[in-house]
């Protein structure tokens, strides 16, 4: 019951208004079949009992000439006679002087079950009628008459039309079943889709299938993934990359610093951070101008970007201020080295789209893990604080960072 009630509940509405039909049909295929064979079995009935009022008359006619003489033997011969052929199965004569007379057929085996014959009420049928010559009466004569052939007639209908009607059945589910099969699959798509999708995973493909309504609405679906999946591309680059320079921003470089340092505990590694503050950037804006800066941001990510590999993370954090994480440069020479290498890439003339001459130089302060620092804020404080050492011992220095002597490298 439980398993029909999650079999219903999974049915979609087409499927569910395709077995009601089914079952609706079924029902009432079967009071048709019921009210027919009782109909059937009514009008067999009134044609028996008419055979029996003929049978009844045509022997007591005959009857009557030898019961007058008292030939009891000629009796039981008809008697007898009657008996041998069907539908006539008993024949009694019962005479008024006490004598009695008795013949009885075969009755061949009913091919009808018993619950047919008794629901419809299949059964014998008696009738008898007095022998009487000139108004004296001789007795009565009696007959049975088997329902036997109405009933193998009516159940052999019935299974007929039962056999109709089951194949009408069968093929309203081979229907239901190829309906449901066309809707079904494109339905579940859309439903895996939705899930996926409040899952938080947009990237859903689906195919259209299934019947032209249905396709329409998966290739709606499908465009609404796609649309969503772009908007969430976006907003992730809105929020973790850095608009003008393309860079991780702030947010995705403590994102991967923390992972790093997660890392780094674990498996007991080293790493260093460089902190990057331009030289006099601020001259530029205010003499070339706000668009000339922005080139000239631009040109430095992507120089420095060249100084590094793969592993390595470089951010914008701030105006002019970029922050390299290093977690293949694991004690201050190495650091040192990546950290000079950009300052010397920085140091090469830009050359702006309008041809303008750029000149800039950084400020690089070093900071090791776990040496220095074990946690990020840590880490960015203490670099900070060495790029400052490197600004007020001159700029376009790098200084590791070191709470006494600090250490510059031009
Ligand atoms: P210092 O050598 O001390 O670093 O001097 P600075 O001129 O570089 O000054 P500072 O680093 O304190 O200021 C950075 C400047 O960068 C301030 C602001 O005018 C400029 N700036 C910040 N964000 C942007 C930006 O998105 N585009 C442009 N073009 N300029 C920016
Ligand atoms: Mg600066």
């Amino acid at each position: 019951m439980a398993s029909l009630r999650t079999l219903w509940s999974r049915l979609p509405l087409i499927g569910r208004l395709l077995t009601t039909a089914t079952v609706a049909l079924l029902a009432a295929g079967a009071v048709m079949l019921l009210v027919s064979a009782r109909l059937e079995v009514r009008e067999f009935r009134g044609d028996l009992a008419a055979e029996l009022d003929r049978d009844l008359d045509t022997l007591s006619g005959l009857l009557a000439g030898v019961v007058v003489v008292g030939d009891y033997a000629t009796l039981q011969q008809a008697l007898d006679n009657s008996v041998a052929r069907l539908p006539v199965v008993k024949a009694d004569f019962r005479a008024t002087e006490g004598t009695r007379l008795h013949a009885e057929g075969m009755v061949p085996e009913s091919r009808a079950p018993g619950w047919f014959n008794a629901l419809f009420d299949v059964s014998d049928i008696s009738g008898s009628v007095e022998v009487s010559v000139g108004g004296r009466a001789y007795g009565d004569l009696s007959l049975s008459l088997t329902a036997q052939a109405l009933a193998d007639r009516t159940w052999a209908h019935l299974q007929g039309h039962l056999a109709i009607l089951l194949l009408a059945i069968v093929l309203d589910f081979i229907g239901i079943w190829l309906v449901l099969r066309s809707g079904l699959a494109p339905l579940e798509q859309l439903e895996s889709g939705a899930n996926a999708i409040a899952a938080g995973n947009f990237d859903v493909h689906l195919t259209p299938g299934g019947s032209p309504e249905l396709g329409h609405v998966i290739e709606s679906f499908d465009h609404m993934a796609k649309s969503v999946l772009a908007a969430q591309e976006r907003i992730h680059q809105m929020a973790f990359y850095d608009q003008l320079t393309k860079l991780p921003n702030r947010r995705l470089l403590e994102d991967r610093l923390g992972q790093l340092i997660m890392q780094a505990k674990r498996d007991g590694l080293r790493m260093s951070l460089l902190f990057i503050d331009l030289d006099k950037f601020k001259p530029i804006n205010d003499e070339l101008g706000h668009e000339v800066g922005d080139w000239l941001l631009c040109a430095v990510a992507q120089r420095m970007q060249t100084c590094l590999r793969k592993s390595d993370t470089v951010a914008r954090i701030g105006g002019d201020e970029f922050v390299v994480v290093l977690p293949e440069a694991g004690n201050a020479d190495d650091a040192c080295k990546i950290a000079e290498n950009i300052r010397v890439a920085l140091n090469a003339p830009f050359v702006a789209p309008d041809g303008i001459r750029l000149e800039i130089t950084p400020s690089i302060g070093v900071v090791l893990y776990p040496e220095h620092a074990d946690n990020m804020h840590d880490l960015l404080r203490l670099s900070d604080k060495a790029m400052y050492r490197a600004k007020n011992a001159g700029r376009n220095t790098i200084a590791v960072y070191s709470p006494a002597e600090p250490c510059h490298h031009d």
